[in-house]
This record gives structure tokens, sequence and C-alpha cells, in this order.
């Protein structure tokens, strides 16, 4: 950041934050990750935040590194004070760009989320001694509603059983009691509405979907036209800055690997990077010359 012309501070939440100037335009990422995660979650969108200012040294911005945005984004909550435009470089995660073969994707909104659990009961028996027709196994009611909450999602929206717990949990015994995790996202909140009752449970955790709006995106668009646009299925610290009223916008860099994230397997190449490094570039410039631009005379620079 020093490097890069910017006046370097830290607050007690451990966030580094580079500033140019009055710096009301904040581009940035994390820098912590996932146990055995890769080397690009994060990572990428703060070094590109740091190039692109560096580039642009006659501009005031700011560029942050927040830390803890996987266990709850807490830095973004505190720069949502600052900024009047946040854009976020961050790699897709996800094989959607590779498939198109197309190296970045404007993000136009994220995905809402809700989580909840279901149980089945049944009745613990000896696996050995009780007829098939004689049991009420929790297991074989929980194997059906798994394939249920797969055949649920539609329309863009994902439903995901990841955890079961089962009781007792024995080779030996029929499943007396089941408990299946239910993950649901949707791009809408009327999508979201609609699974949760095609799927038939009760949220306990939600998230709205939250649209990117405003100036970074339409910079995003005029630097990228043509780009596909995609709705994050993962949370971002955009998503705060966003739900915050930050005018907001994201830029995904294509990941290789089949999308690998969240493991040492991320990839995105130099080439892309470097593209995502241009396009940052141009559109900070442009979202700060319209903010001054739309500044009365006597308060510009
Ligand atoms: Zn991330």
């Amino acid at each position: 950041m020093q490097e890069a012309g910017l006046e370097v501070s830290r607050d007690e939440a451990g966030n580094l934050f580079g500033r140019r100037g009055a710096a009301c335009v904040w581009s940035g990422s994390h820098l912590d990750t996932v146990p055995n995660g890769g080397r690009f979650d994060g990572a990428l969108g703060v070094v590109v935040a740091i190039e692109a200012a560096g580039r642009l040294r006659d501009t005031e911005l700011g560029v942050v590194a927040f830390r803890a945005e996987e266990t709850g984004p807490m830095g973004s909550r505190r720069l949502a004070e600052l900024p009047d435009a946040f854009v976020e470089v961050h790699i897709e995660q996800g094989p959607v760009l590779e498939l198109l073969g197309e190296p970045l994707g404007i993000v136009t909104g994220i995905a809402g989320q809700v989580r909840g659990t279901v149980t089945f009961e049944g009745r613990a028996a000896h696996a050995g001694t009780t007829p098939i027709d004689e049991r009420a196994d929790a297991l074989i009611e929980a194997a059906k509603f798994v394939l249920h909450v797969r055949e649920s999602a539609r329309d863009g929206g994902l439903a995901t059983v990841g955890a079961l717990e089962v009781v007792p949990g024995a080779t030996n015994v029929v499943p007396e009691r089941v408990t299946v995790s239910v993950d649901v996202r949707a791009p809408t909140a009327d999508g979201l509405e609609k699974l949760i009752e095609a799927i038939g449970f009760e949220p306990t955790w939600r998230q709205d979907p939250i649209g990117m709006s405003g100036p970074p995106l339409e910079a995003l668009r005029a630097v990228l036209p043509g780009a596909p646009e995609l709705v994050s299925g993962a949370g971002h610290d955009a998503m705060v800055l966003a739900a915050a009223g930050v005018p907001t916008a994201m830029l995904f860099v294509r990941s290789l690997n089949g999308g690998a994230s969240h493991s040492p397997n991320e990839l995105s190449s130099a080439e892309d990077i470097a593209l995502a490094v241009d396009v940052l570039t141009e559109a900070l410039a442009l979202v700060e010359a319209n903010r001054l631009s739309a500044l009365p005379e006597h308060e510009r620079p």
C-alpha cells in the first residue's frame, strides 16, 4: 500500500486501510481464509486494488484489507461509514465463467440464503432381529427428503443437504432419529420463498438477497460492455456494504480447475488477473470522476 502511495492505518479490529486524500471511493477484499484454503479467495481482491491504486496516483481513493470475512464480515461494517462507493474484485469460486469461456463477470447481486434443519423420528431396533417391514427407520425417511430437497431446486435456486446427524449412529442399530441440514439460496426473495415452500421446512437463519447498484455497477458495465452478469451464491464483504446502503459492485475473476475454491486447487490465470486490474483501474477512475463532477464547483478539490 505504501509503495502505491497510500497512507496506511489499521483499526483496533485489525482491518488495514490505505488512503489517498479524502478517499470516498474504495476497493479491496479480505485477507483471512478458511483452513486449507487457496491463495486467491480474498487476497486477490486486495492485491488487485493496490495495483489499481498504484496506477491512479492522481486519484483520491482507498484500499481496504478486511479481516475475519470468513467468520462473519465485521470489517466491512466499519468501512460502510466511510465510502460513497465500493468495488470488490473476487474470484468467482464457481465454474460458470470457465464454462462460458469468459475471463471476467459483473456481479449484479448476492443471492438470498436460508438455513434450517428437519428432524425425522423413527424407532431404534436391532439390525439383526427386526424384519424390514417392522422397522420405523428414520434414515430411510431422511434419505427420501434429501432427494426431495435436490429436486425442489429450480429457477436459479439451489438447495443442499450438507450434514446429517444419525442417532444412535451405530452400524447394528436401525436409526431412531435423523436431523438433516438444509441450505437454500436464490437470487430473489420471491424465489427463496417458493423454494422454502416447495421443500417444506422452517428456516432458522435468513439473509435476504442484495442487489448491486449505482455508480460502481454502471462503471463496470461501461468499462466491460457485454460482459456476463452473475448473481453470487456466496456471501462477500460487498454484501455487507451494499446492505448498509453503500453503492457497491463486484467483479468476478474466472476460477480455473472447475471453479475450485476453499481448497488449495484455487487458481486464476495471470492474464485474467491483469485484465481485472485494467478494468478495476478504469472503473475506480470513472466512479471518482463522476462523483467529483456531480459536486458543486466550490467543493471540488
Ligand atoms: Zn472470499
